[in-house]
């Protein structure tokens, strides 16, 4: 309870960006406080939506799923994945389009990163529409993974982004209104 109090303190919150309207959440201060990043690495492997043993690699999200996926992956000995934005990575690669409020994005990853039949825990620092992580799903069940759950640090309340996630289980360490 303390450490959860903790890490919700050390979130900042940024009225206005990237457009007016939007509260920013932002995470990077708990990344660079020492004890806050313990207890990050630390309430994620606790609040793991499925146990250790039934997923063999973790995916990250573009960009701050890599700040805390690798180093969760190395302490589980499972490998990472790293899910990219459009256009980052050179060939061969696979991709998911998704809807955004205005246009549309995806994501990438290299065509051999993901073996047929391999079980894979989704990252990343927030979780707003489900839009980016139901894409990364597609993605890496279009590549021949399954995606056996989600590992969230935020998750927005009222948005509904966890009805998007095919009723597969999620975790999210601190609720944001
Ligand atoms: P969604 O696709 O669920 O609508 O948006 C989630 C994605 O957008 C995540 O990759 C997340 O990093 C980013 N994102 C959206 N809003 C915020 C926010 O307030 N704070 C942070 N840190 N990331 C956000």
């Amino acid at each position: 309870q303390q450490d959860a109090e903790y890490l919700v303190s050390l979130v900042r919150s940024v009225p206005g960006f990237p457009k007016e309207g939007i509260i920013f959440r932002d995470f990077m201060p708990v990344l660079a406080d020492p004890k806050g990043l313990k207890i990050l690495l630390k309430a994620l492997e606790e609040a793991l939506p499925v146990s250790p043993s039934e997923f063999d690699s973790i995916a990250g999200l573009e960009s701050r799923g890599f700040l805390f996926g690798p180093a969760m992956a190395a302490h589980l000995g499972k490998g990472f994945i790293a899910v990219r934005k459009a256009g980052k990575l050179p060939p061969e690669t696979i991709g998911e389009s998704y809807d955004l409020e205005y246009g549309t994005a995806s994501v990438e990853i290299e065509t051999d990163a993901v073996q047929a039949g391999k079980r894979v825990l989704i990252v990343d620092d927030l979780i707003a529409t489900g839009g980016t992580a139901k894409a990364a799903t597609d993605l890496i069940e279009k590549a021949g993974g399954t995606v056996v759950g989600f590992s969230f640090v935020m998750r927005l309340d009222g948005l509904d982004g966890l009805d998007k996630l095919d009723g597969k289980p999620s975790s999210s360490l601190i609720a944001m209104p």
